[in-house]
């Protein structure tokens, strides 16, 4: 069972009732207002430019039961902290439900600040989580990150594989002032190109830095998305131990979810250490002149926004802006771009717990890609990566963004 760690936002069904009660003008006093922008396929707002699309929601455009949208979980979120409904089963089944696309967050205008349609469904798993432990599905990645400090349950003499043969120092054995943070899925097969190439490009750009290797532990993205708030905090306080006294500046990540979480670690022991995605550290070289397209790439591409790189960091520019550099790519935009990404079904402990929902998720966006035109997809987070690679139906062939840049190096 989770034990409650002392954290400035409330947890579970208190977070509930600090946005039930919210009053001051700062937490602004509305909840929900039933408008139905988050999963109706009618236009968002009438008055912006881009109405949007039909599809909003994965699982309730998967499900189709009213029960199943950002709404609904909002509300039965209030039942529940007013002891009108218990957590049930079915409950249960329509919180985990939740891909954790950001959707709701990007279109609710009732507010998005910890308090919003998806932070409910978070805190309402807090609930859970402290109260009974994680869903039978979602023990191995609970365990994984109790025992091993990462979801896969990798033990210490397996993590940083990915970094053999590449001749990077360690923090600790060398002093640098950026750190290639790999991320848990990058000593996993289907996750292990965006780390490689990453630090093949740095090297490249005469990037001076180090790796934690074996001992780099979990960002905390499942611990916060799952709500195990203990193992967040405790994940959160390690990564930060291991900045402290390094003298680190820069931290450039592997993962789109990375990311996310990294982004989101209190501002006031960050300090000033920025915290970038690999897109952007390549971006950054170009401009500067320090990474340079010698070859081109014959190749017509489309690229996927991972949810928590796009709708969740608002990095959406960099990497078009890359594939518009490298000459002979042509890149084919899906319907559903930026802001509308399409999630791969991937994230929130779905294909662990709806394994269903999440090959739906994956094949669909893959048709979409394959609809363009386009020989190839891209994408660099490596819970997308994992989706596409473990869908059945895939309509086309996928790559790490960062290794199909390296063809071009
Ligand atoms: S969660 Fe936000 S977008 Fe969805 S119905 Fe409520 S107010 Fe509207
Ligand atoms: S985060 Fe995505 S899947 Fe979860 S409730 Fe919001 S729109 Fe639905």
């Amino acid at each position: 069972m989770e034990k409650e760690a002392k954290t400035p936002r409330p947890i579970g069904l208190e977070r509930v009732k600090k946005w039930l009660y919210a009053k001051g003008p700062g937490e602004r006093s509305a909840g929900c207002v039933l408008c139905g922008s988050c999963y109706g396929h009618g236009p968002v707002n009438p008055m912006e430019d881009e109405p949007g699309f039909k599809s909003k929601c994965p699982p309730y455009e998967f499900y189709r039961f009213q029960r199943f949208t950002p709404k609904s979980r909002w509300l039965m979120a209030q039942r529940v902290f007013h002891g009108l409904d218990p957590v049930t089963p079915e409950l249960k089944e329509v919180l985990y439900t939740c891909t954790t696309c950001l959707m709701c967050q990007e279109i609710c205008g009732v507010r998005n600040d910890g308090y919003g349609p998806w932070d409910i469904t978070v805190a309402m798993r807090e609930e859970i989580a402290a109260k009974e432990g994680p869903i039978e599905a979602h023990r191995p990645i609970f365990d994984g990150l109790k025992q091993h400090n990462n979801p896969w349950a990798l033990p210490k003499d397996k993590r940083g594989a990915w970094a053999e043969g590449l001749g990077l120092k360690k923090l600790g054995a060398g002093k640098s002032p950026t750190l290639l943070f790999a991320g848990c899925s990058a000593d996993l097969p289907s996750g292990r190109a965006g780390a490689i190439a990453l630090a093949r490009l740095m090297k490249q750009a005469g990037e001076e830095f180090v790796i934690l290797g074996d001992e780099e532990s979990c960002c905390g993205l499942y611990a916060n998305d799952l709500g195990f708030r203990a193992e967040y905090h405790r994940l959160q306080e390690g990564n930060l131990r291991a900045l402290k006294g390094a003298s680190i500046g820069k931290i450039v990540v592997a993962c789109g979810s990375c990311l996310r979480i990294w982004r989101d670690y209190p501002k006031e022991a960050m300090g000033a250490v920025e915290v970038i995605h690999g897109i952007e550290y390549v971006e950054r070289a170009v401009r500067e002149g320090r990474l340079k397209f010698a070859k081109g790439v014959a190749k017509k591409v489309t690229y996927h926004d991972p949810c928590h790189l796009g709708r969740g960091s608002g990095v959406y520019e960099a990497p078009r802006n890359i594939l518009r550099a490298i000459p002979g790519v042509e890149l084919l935009e899906m319907e559903r771009n930026r802001r509308w990404s399409w999630c791969c079904g991937g994230g929130g402990g779905v294909p662990e717990a709806f394994p269903e929902l999440s090959q739906w998720n994956a094949e669909d966006r893959l048709s979409e890609a394959a609809r363009t035109g386009a020989e190839l997809l891209l994408t660099t987070s490596a819970l997308c990566h994992r989706s596409f690679s473990q869908c059945r139906k895939p309509a086309l062939p996928t790559q790490e963004l960062l290794e199909f840049i390296c063809q071009a190096i």
